[in-house]
């Protein structure tokens, strides 16, 4: 569910970066929180719209075939979304046998199974350094793995929390008691900011708006998608899911949204445009 916040984000806070809220708000005009196809993070779109994954440690898990049948399901959901307004292309490095092995995997998506439900994935791409972590194993519905699964594959395509987004913040807030670790943060915990709580290991840097200086590197509309699958659930990070730890400002739960929505679609077709020269038609 998190993803690598620090390793991507610290290129886009780095002060070396020197942007002005004007020009923030003037990039404030694309329809969801991403990365951008000239972003200076040092993580861009895919290359040609093609993404090819293997697993790092199948050796680790025999039963790691179920993860070849979740991806497709998964895939299937973006593609379902997309139509036919985009080039890209997610497959594995081998229908029968998807491991990585040293000669080809530095430009593929290298996906690290693991029974801790451990779910996070890098944001866009970088050359050699492409990484998710995912936990098939669950105990859970597989509608619910694939749904998950899916929002790991919208940050690997370059979309960012849309809970994270600072200029819808006001519509979402945290039920601090309620996080897994509060106990060890009750102190300052709610004081925190997105960066501060990050730095410190603290949950809530899931959840927390990304500080606005960080924008140059993203886009928003302002306007949160309540269908996007990279919303957070309520449940996500909660001890009791039943109360939640992000929340509608009214206190209602946010329910797992199970594929992606038009506006995380139309921002995946922005970041990989069709190519026209292939269309013979
Ligand atoms: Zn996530």
């Amino acid at each position: 569910m998190k993803f690598q916040s620090i390793i991507t984000l610290v290129p886009l806070l780095s002060p070396t970066i020197a942007v002005s809220v004007q020009e923030v708000t003037q990039q404030i005009s694309r329809r969801h929180l991403s990365i951008k196809s000239d972003a200076k993070s040092g993580r861009v779109p895919w290359p040609g719209g093609e993404v090819t994954w293997c697993i790092d440690n199948p050796r680790d898990y025999p039963d790691y075939k179920v993860f070849i049948d979740m991806a497709a399901s998964a895939i299937n959901l973006w593609m379902k979304a997309l139509g036919d307004d985009t080039s890209l292309e997610v497959s594995p490095s081998d229908n029968a046998k998807p491991e990585c092995d040293s000669d080809n995997a530095g430009d593929m998506l290298r996906i690290r199974l693991n029974n801790k439900d451990n779910n996070q994935a890098y944001v866009g791409f970088t050359k050699g350094n492409n990484y998710m972590d995912f936990d098939p194993f669950r105990a859970e519905s597989k509608i619910s793995l694939v749904a998950k699964l899916a929002h790991e594959f919208g940050h690997v395509f370059g979309l960012y929390h849309e809970h994270q987004d600072p200029t819808t913040w006001g519509e979402l807030k945290i039920n601090y008691e309620n996080l897994r670790d509060w106990k060890k943060f009750e102190k300052n915990g709610k004081k925190m900011d997105h960066k501060t709580a990050s730095e410190a290991g603290f949950s809530a840097a899931n959840l927390l708006p990304y500080d606005k200086i960080a924008l140059p590197g993203m886009d928003s509309d302002g306007r949160l998608d309540w269908k996007s699958i990279m919303l957070y659930p309520s449940e996500n990070y909660a001890k009791n899911p039943k109360k939640g730890a992000l929340v509608k400002a009214n206190g209602q739960l946010i329910q797992r949204n199970l594929k992606p929505s038009k506006k995380d679609a139309k921002r995946v077709c922005e970041l990989y445009p069709a190519s026209n020269d292939e269309s013979d038609d």
